[in-house]
């Protein structure tokens, strides 16, 4: 199984003539970081990013606060949540 390509930045998504792909935080699976627009993305289980609000703060996997401003494509059975560095 090859692995999932990096996924999509969020500010990429929404402005096309800046796509470009997150980097994967060291040390953890299911984490990708840009650090051109201090965004985070973190694969979550879908019953968790339903109850998820925009604009909530959450603690990523690394001990970093970060605060949601949206989701993403569904991959390896979750969802992408994309949270901005708080
Ligand atoms: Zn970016």
């Amino acid at each position: 199984m090859s692995p999932a390509p990096n996924p999509p930045c969020e500010v990429g998504r929404r402005h096309p003539r800046d796509r470009h792909r997150m980097r994967p935080v060291e040390g953890q699976d299911q984490l990708w970081y840009c650090a051109k627009h201090g965004m985070y993305a973190s694969l979550v289980d879908k019953a968790e990013a339903d109850v998820v609000e925009r604009g909530a703060d959450q603690e990523l996997p690394n001990g970093v606060t970060g605060t949601v401003v949206g989701k993403g494509d569904e991959r390896q059975g979750g969802v992408l949540l994309y949270l901005r560095e708080a």
